[in-house]
């Protein structure tokens, strides 16, 4: 993992489009709470974990509200992983590390990501991963579509190593893959 993998710019773009598919299609079933017409109401995020130049397509949540119960209706989202300071992107990576957290390596972290993260920090994201998402509705339902979901190993590595391709096409279906827990009926995060 390096700074310069994070420089790929179509990376980026890919993830704004997904995100743009994923809020479409939010936005077509209307409402989650009374059917009602949705209304763009994004939300302002600070982006961390990006380079620079990169922020300003982390800048926004997508978003919306009803237009008539007034509901806030946030749609699943690949660049955004819960209340974390990092992107999706970052915190994937840094979860799937398999050497674990240290003092040294937070610092490398820093350097690489521009944010500081601490030993525990880094500590309850893998106990998260180990022991609550596997016991997430969303994992349950969806574990099926692996041959030997139990055989993935660590997660969210696992994940990473199942889907096929360069790293950054297997970075981009996991975070695919794993957007329900950001947003409807399955968030878990
Ligand atoms: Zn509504």
């Amino acid at each position: 993992m390096s700074h310069k993998f994070l420089c790929n710019a179509s990376l980026h773009a890919a993830q704004f489009a997904l995100d743009q598919e994923l809020a479409q299609s939010c936005r077509q079933s209307g409402c989650w709470f009374c059917g009602g017409r949705l209304h763009v109401s994004n939300y302002p995020r600070k982006p961390r974990g990006v380079p620079p130049p990169f922020r300003e397509g982390y800048a926004q949540r997508l978003s919306f509200t009803c237009a008539e119960c007034r509901c806030r209706c946030t749609p699943p989202s690949v660049r955004f992983f819960g209340r974390l300071r990092f992107v999706a992107v970052a915190a994937i990576l840094i979860a799937a590390l398999t050497r674990g957290p240290s003092e040294r390596r937070c610092r490398q972290l820093e350097r690489c990501f521009g944010v500081r993260l601490s030993v525990s920090t880094w500590q309850r994201w893998r106990r998260w991963w180990r022991e609550r998402f596997v016991s997430t509705r969303f994992w349950m339902q969806s574990r099926g579509q692996f041959a030997d979901p139990a055989g993935l190993g660590r997660l969210p590595a696992g994940l990473l190593g199942a889907f096929s391709g360069r790293l950054v096409e297997r970075l981009l279906l996991t975070l695919r893959f794993l957007s329900p827990l950001t947003g409807g009926p399955l968030r878990a995060v």
